[in-house]
């Protein structure tokens, strides 16, 4: 159903020097494409293998999590629940949450300091209307399905290995936003499995160091493998951001006709320029991963074009 694999398109060269390519996992194929979609159907799968009859996911307001397992559980006829993040006041109209709301999935707001008690909740409420639910992120507290989820971007890191192989390019990095881990440890996975040496670097959208490093070597697998989880390029945190990853939305939208947004893509795309200008040598080959996101472009539109909302 995902139209896989995805395609690697060649950008030019990085203001160091460095070719860089770029996977269009923008391009899946299903609801704007994105990450999201490698991982729902993964975990959608694993639901299926388990007997469950209802999905229920977790995410911010702006969630593509959500806004995808909604729309590939419509798509399936499974009925979902998307329980949804945020501290009062905070529970904005974005276009993934309208777009969830379009596909007919329930929706419960939480605070951030209460979703294993919501979880828990919500769960045996479904059991008493007679349902067999499943939990994304497996247990309440949000551990469990690391091997499901891991799936996803191991095929996506064969893909990119298959591709080296193929067109004889050979990448020394893999840049890509990191935010639960799920993506970058099933990269790593990946890597190990099929034995490649590229470095993987997740820049951070959202969490320091320890606790994404933590959350990444949950989702890849034991290994001995180092953790590239770069924290210094969040700009002060979720969502936030500032004038250089609006000039790098810019030039993706502008030289390319690609769009990138301000809470994943564009800030891990400034900080992997900012990593390789303190940290390359100039002779890097360089792969961005560009994992979605699509609806949080116009999510901005609608900001800079009225920055009360
Ligand atoms: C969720 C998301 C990420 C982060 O992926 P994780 O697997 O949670 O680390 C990156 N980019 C986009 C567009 C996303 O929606």
């Amino acid at each position: 159903m995902l139209l896989e694999p995805t395609p690697i398109q060649y950008l030019g060269k990085l203001p160091g020097g460095q070719d860089i390519f770029m996977k269009r996992d923008d391009l899946l194929g299903f609801s704007f494409g994105g990450n999201k979609c490698r991982l729902a159907a993964a975990f959608l799968e694993d639901m299926e293998e388990k007997g469950k009859d209802f999905m229920v996911s977790y995410g911010s307001p702006a969630s593509n999590l959500n806004r995808t397992v909604a729309g590939m559980c419509k798509s399936r006829g499974i009925p979902c629940l998307l329980i949804v993040a945020g501290e009062d006041g905070d529970q904005e109209l974005t276009f993934n949450r309208q777009m969830a709301a379009a596909f007919g999935a329930e929706q419960v707001e939480c605070s951030k300091s209460r979703v294993a008690e919501t979880v828990g909740q919500v769960l045996e409420e479904l059991r008493g209307r007679g349902y067999d639910p499943y939990y994304l992120y497996g247990s309440r507290y949000g551990t469990g399905n690391e091997a499901a989820a891991r799936k996803a971007y191991q095929k996506a890191y064969n893909e990119i290995y298959k591709w080296q192989n193929e067109s004889r390019i050979k990448l020394t990095h893999i840049f890509h936003a990191s935010g639960t881990g799920m993506t970058q440890g099933g990269l790593m996975a990946g890597r190990r499995g099929a034995g490649g040496k590229e470095e993987i670097v997740g820049i951070s959208v959202a969490r320091d160091r320890e606790r994404g490093e933590a959350a990444v070597r949950r989702y890849a697998g034991d290994g001995p493998e180092a953790i590239l989880f770069e924290d210094e390029y969040r700009c002060g945190g979720y969502g936030l951001y500032d004038r250089d990853i609006e000039r790098v939305i810019g030039e993706m939208m502008d030289s390319h006709g690609i769009a990138l947004d301000p809470t994943y893509t564009g800030k891990a795309y400034a900080g992997m320029e900012k990593w390789l200008e303190s940290r390359g040598t100039g002779r890097e080959t360089v792969l961005f991963i560009h994992t979605g996101g699509l609806p949080l472009y116009f999510d901005y539109l609608n900001k800079k074009r009225n920055p009360a909302v």
